[in-house]
């Protein structure tokens, strides 16, 4: 293989952090819970080394365990973390206080927990700046709005003076971001700091912080189970799984060239908006194991496609497959390369068919929700949730619905079901309206209209075992004649959603996460609804599980008929299963045409930054970006004209005042924009 120019940059630039069987164990009452296992690489100064696995992969831990921010006991940190040429195991506490928030710095997923709220941004900055660098509290304030203009927050002293909640949760996250650097460190760990974040400001962070490290030689180790950010912004990347790490590589060679079938599994089960949506998923059989529990042998094993007979007795060591490329696999040198297609089987794609029959019909949709003054946070008024939204989804079809926070998805879900009320406008299943009927009659429409969510923990009741929640809603619509035919039909649907009767007597904190969304699934289809709602119904899932349900939600779709409203946040994944897709902004549908369309051509400029924000797992493909100003405004401070005009690349003079229709622009694709 060709050295690349990043290799020969990599190899020439010095070691900044180097981890040596880091070992961290919990002794926790009579288990031994080995959070990372003997992890080893190296972090160079300026580059960015990607940390990917899935929970309870030990990817955080292992930065927790850096910093020695971890209890001990009942954690046990051993083996070697050389930084800076001083080992941090070695050096005493008071020592180990410069290196964090001096040497070291570490944002997270949710600056609001790192964020004091009764104290202002800038305090917060400015303190952290007098802690480190000794700074009179003047010089110190002037440091920290100079932080704030670094990474790129608008009008940095008047918002240095704010409070967090007065910031945006972008804007929250580019204020921890100038925390960490204010100290000038050598290195920043983000631990999952996009996740929590739409997309297209998680764009807008990634290149902040890409742009930091080039700007001030920072190095960053960054922490995330998406593979699709990480070939965004790796230099290098580790793949970890069950406090392991399984390989460690380039980043061109860890996509391109894996030497790990856990990682090559993993490129293969993604959903990818540059993939045709005919493509099956390839599933990860099985779960993570239990930290406490781990297999023989290799512990990928149980779950490996190639897992050969040694595997199940021997645990790999690490091999030097190429320069700078480790992996921990028998058989590294016989793995395919992760690009091969697997079609869906044909029997699928034949039955697979939308009649011209309307299921649902949304006519006029309003949900206002009136909002009182409280106290700090701001002013009453009006949110305009869902605003005068129109749309049909055939019978047999899927339509799914994409939007950022606030876009109003969620609440036309629960309007459709009647979880909410809505205000102003119809929705017509089966010719009726929904809006009009009595409490009696919805409970029987209800049969006909499932919903599944997203965590299906929280949806399942903890003291019921799984064949009474399965089996529940036969007694609420009478839909069994006996206990015979009702656990018959538990069963029968047990078996439709994989999973094995076994599993009728046990309780859902006995399942793994896929196995309870899976009794979700079976649950809203025994009583064979017309309709199923899927609100961010894969989101909580690792990716190897969320492959499992997105395939099984496949299947059941085409072989029960089912016609689905599949609501998420996720685009890439919306696209691997819809027929169309609709893109709400602000409480209005902005776009609406055929999955494929809106994905590749998309016509107005909100869905065009939007699918140019999603993260390719590809290094090689960086589809333009559009880049948009600031955030989405407030659903109670909704901007005259078109509402998307203070964001939008292309806004002309109208836009400020003439809000445009919504209008089909060419036969079945409809867009709200003048220009369209
Ligand atoms: S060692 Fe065997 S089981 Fe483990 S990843 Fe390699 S092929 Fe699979
Ligand atoms: S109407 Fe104007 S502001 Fe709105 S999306 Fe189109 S060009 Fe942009």
């Amino acid at each position: 293989m060709k050295q690349s120019e990043t290799q020969k940059r990599q190899d020439q630039a010095e070691t900044l952090l180097s981890l040596k069987n880091l070992k961290s164990y919990f002794h926790l009452e009579e288990n031994l819970i080995k959070a990372v296992n003997g992890v080893t690489f190296q972090v160079k100064k300026n580059e960015i080394v990607g940390i990917v696995g899935e929970s309870g992969s030990g990817k955080s831990v292992t930065a927790l365990s850096i910093l020695r921010l971890l209890p001990t006991p009942p954690c046990q940190l051993s083996g070697e973390i050389r930084f800076q040429g001083r080992d941090l195991l070695q050096i005493s506490e008071r020592q180990m206080q410069d290196v964090r928030g001096g040497e070291i710095s570490m944002i997270f997923q949710e600056p609001m927990t790192s964020l004091n709220p009764v104290l202002s941004i800038g305090y917060q900055i400015a303190e952290s700046i007098r802690l480190h660098q000794h700074l009179q509290k003047r010089s110190a304030w002037d440091k920290a709005v100079e932080m704030l203009n670094l990474v790129k927050i608008p009008e940095a002293a008047r918002r240095a003076r704010q409070y967090p909640h007065e910031l945006s949760g972008g804007m929250r996250q580019r204020a921890m971001i100038a925390m960490a650097l204010s100290s000038n460190p050598a290195l920043l760990i983000a631990d999952e700091p996009t996740t929590a974040l739409d997309v297209t400001t998680q764009k807008q962070i990634l290149y902040l912080i890409k742009d930091l490290q080039h700007q001030l030689g920072t190095s960053v180790m960054f922490i995330t189970h998406n593979l699709g950010v990480v070939a965004e912004i790796a230099d290098h990347v580790a793949i970890m799984y069950a406090g392991r790490l399984l390989e460690y590589g380039e980043v061109h060679d860890i996509f391109h060239y894996p030497k790990h079938p856990y990682s090559l599994c993993l490129l293969r089960s993604i959903p990818r908006l540059d993939a045709s949506k005919n493509l099956r998923l390839e599933e990860i059989p099985g779960r993570v194991p239990a930290l406490n529990e781990l297999p023989q042998g290799c512990i990928f094993h149980p779950r490996c496609p190639y897992a050969i007979e040694r595997c199940r007795e021997q645990e790999p060591p690490y091999t030097q497959v190429d320069d700078g490329h480790l992996t921990m696999c028998w058989r590294y040198d016989q793995l395919p390369q992760p690009d091969k297609k697997v079609s869906e089987p044909a029997n699928l794609s034949a039955a697979r068919e939308t009649s011209a029959m309307s299921a649902l019909r949304v006519v006029h949709l309003k949900k206002y929700f009136s909002v009182k003054k409280i106290e700090m946070l701001g002013k009453a008024g009006i949110v305009k949730a869902v605003d005068d939204v129109s749309f049909e989804v055939k019978q047999g079809e899927v339509l799914g619905l994409v939007g950022e926070s606030g876009c109003g998805k969620t609440t036309l879900g629960m309007c459709i079901l009647r979880l909410l009320e809505a205000t102003e406008g119809q929705i017509l299943i089966n010719g009726r309206d929904v809006t009009s009927l009595a409490e009696r009659e919805m409970t029987a429409m209800r049969q006909h209209l499932q919903v599944i969510f997203q965590d299906p923990y929280g949806s399942l009741n903890p003291r019921m075992k799984i064949g009474q929640i399965v089996g529940e809603p036969l007694l609420v619509h009478k839909l069994t004649a006996n206990p015979q035919e009702k656990q018959a039909k538990i069963i029968d649907m047990l078996e439709k959603v994989g999973l094995d009767r076994i599993h009728i007597d046990k309780y859902p904190h006995e399942l793994s996460g896929g196995q309870r969304q899976r009794i979700a699934i079976a649950r809203a289809l025994i009583v064979s609804p017309k309709i199923v709602i899927c609100d961010e119904a894969v989101s909580a899932l690792d990716v190897s599980i969320q492959a499992q349900i997105i395939n099984l939600l496949k299947e059941l779709q085409t072989t029960l008929h089912l016609t689905y409203l599949f609501i998420s946040h996720d685009v890439s994944v919306v696209k691997h299963i819809s027929d169309r897709i609709a893109i709400m902004y602000l409480g209005k549908m902005v776009e609406l045409a055929a999955a494929e369309t809106v994905c590749q051509t998309p016509k107005h400029p909100y869905t065009q930054a939007l699918i140019s924000s999603v993260p390719i797992p590809d290094p090689e493909k960086k589809p333009e970006y559009i880049a948009l100003k600031d955030e989405i405004p407030s659903p109670m401070h909704i901007p005259p004209g078109c509402r998307f005009h203070p964001r939008c690349p292309f806004m002309q003079e109208r836009c400020r005042t003439e809000e445009p229709e919504f209008r089909e622009i060419s036969q079945g694709w409809f867009a709200a924009c003048h220009f369209a």
